[in-house]
């Protein structure tokens, strides 16, 4: 399910992964491309539009501080909307059956898997939580589906109401009521007839079971495959009826995952399980974390994000790496590597990671190099021109002037801070001659 939306989406995040730092534009280009995608799977235009903009208001305001986050930001918060959209109060697939015996209310349309499904459920009512459950069929206009019920019934285990021929829809559902109380159920299911299209008699019929047996739940029984069509169905059932929950059958086929989208987002109403095939067991808990991962096209989101980190650092230290081996540390360099020594746990941690250099971490303790003191000297970098981070030989007395009062320090820390430029700079010229994949790279995995 879904190929079409996770195809489309997954081009998009793959651009971004491969990105550095990702301007508003970007973000922007990323966002229009969902919508495309999200229109594209069926998600209704409004739907659609409205998720874009939840997402841009997410993602605007938070600052991207590191090259790694941008691609990151953007697919979580992407992710983290679908979850919301998608999910409903409660626990995904908990229905309320307590006070036995609890009458369930099954609607929908014709052939949208609802005799299918009310068997499936009540399989799974019955093997998973211990109930005994009533099935009974309301479909008067159709002694084929009440047999239908039947015989699922005796396929499954699960008990049925006795046909009577002659009754209505209302009595059929007193009587369900009255067995399962004489017969100590927990359940009883009621599956109502469905028409091919919405008909206002058949409505007015499943109000009148609805008041008679005031059901704990009343489950929609939607095509997966019919996208906005299942939308509007719900709509018009929930205006007519009220339901407590929707059942997306059929999502095992190539559908477009948008109806499960739009579904949410306009009813308002949780889907609590999906219909996987028609074989009786082909019903599960519906989970938003696992559609939105399917939407997405990523199984696993974390693993996503920590991969498209590791590529943008990979290629970053690739790219030092062919500087360093010819010889080349500037100020945009010591930068990085300040930064990411904070990130690894300081001076000590990052000295205590390459070999030869216990040497150079005495002298920087001597030096009184902590990560304050890594902090003041990214701020002196920081107060330098493009011109001067990438040629510090030039900085004469004036420039280290304007640099050290810029980041509110004296000329003498920017003097130790050239100082530190230079050593780094001739160790990695050694280190660039002993070849790639040496110890600098171990030192920066
Ligand atoms: P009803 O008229 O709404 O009661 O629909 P049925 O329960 O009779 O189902 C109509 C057809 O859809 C049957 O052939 C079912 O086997 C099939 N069906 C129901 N649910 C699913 C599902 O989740 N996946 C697939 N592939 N088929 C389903």
């Amino acid at each position: 399910m879904f190929e079409n939306l996770s195809e489309r989406l997954s081009g998009v995040f793959d651009r971004l992964s491969k990105q550095g730092a990702l301007s508003d534009e970007d973000v922007k280009t990323a966002l229009r491309e969902v919508r495309v995608a999200l229109l594209e799977a069926d998600v209704s235009l409004p739907v659609a539009r409205d998720f874009v903009k939840a997402v841009q208001d997410k993602a605007t305001g938070q600052t991207v501080t590191r090259s790694v986050t941008p691609g990151q930001q953007v697919v979580k918060i992407v992710h983290d909307e679908l979850v919301h959209v998608l999910a409903g109060e409660g626990e995904p697939g908990e229905l309320k059956i307590d006070n036995a015996p609890a009458p369930i209310l099954m609607v929908g349309l014709q052939g949208s898997g609802k005799t299918t499904t009310t068997g499936k459920l009540a399989k799974r009512l019955t093997e998973k939580n211990g109930k005994r459950v009533l099935m009974a069929s309301l479909d008067i206009y159709r002694p084929a589906a009440m047999e239908q019920l039947r015989v699922l019934g005796q396929q499954i285990g699960v008990d049925t109401l006795p046909i009577v021929p002659g009754e209505n829809a209302v009595q059929i559902a007193k009587r369900a009521k009255q067995q399962a109380t004489l017969g100590g159920y927990d359940v009883y299911m009621l599956d109502t007839a469905g028409r091919l299209q919405i008909a206002q008699t058949l409505m007015q019929e499943i109000e009148d079971v609805r008041d008679a047996v005031n059901p704990r739940e009343t489950l929609l029984v939607v095509d997966g495959l019919t996208g906005q069509v299942a939308v509007e169905v719900a709509e018009e059932f929930d205006g007519k009826i009220g339901i407590s929950g929707v059942v997306l059958t059929r999502m095992d086929g190539d559908g477009r995952g948008g109806a499960a989208l739009s579904m949410r987002a306009v009813t308002g109403k949780p889907i609590k399980f999906v219909g996987l095939g028609e074989k009786m067991d082909a019903l599960e808990t519906f989970e938003p974390d696992r559609i939105a991962g399917r939407i997405l096209g990523m199984g696993d989101i974390v693993a996503l994000v920590e991969k498209a980190q590791d590529t943008i650092e990979a290629e970053q230290a690739e790219r030092m790496m062919k500087r360093f081996q010819k010889g080349r540390f500037n100020m945009n360099d010591l930068k990085m590597q300040l930064e990411q020594m904070i990130k690894m746990g300081g001076m000590e941690g990052v000295m205590g990671m390459m070999p030869g250099m216990g040497k150079m971490s005495k002298q920087m303790q001597g030096a009184g190099i902590d990560d304050t003191v890594l902090k003041q000297q990214i701020a002196l970098i920081q107060s330098m021109t493009k011109m001067e981070r990438a040629n510090p030989q030039i900085l004469q007395a004036s420039r280290k002037k304007r640099i050290a009062k810029g980041a509110g320090l004296e000329v003498s820390d920017l003097n130790k801070l050239l100082k530190m430029q230079r050593q780094m700079a001739d160790m990695m010229k050694k280190m660039g001659k002993m070849g790639k994949g040496g110890m600098l790279k171990q030192a920066m995995s």
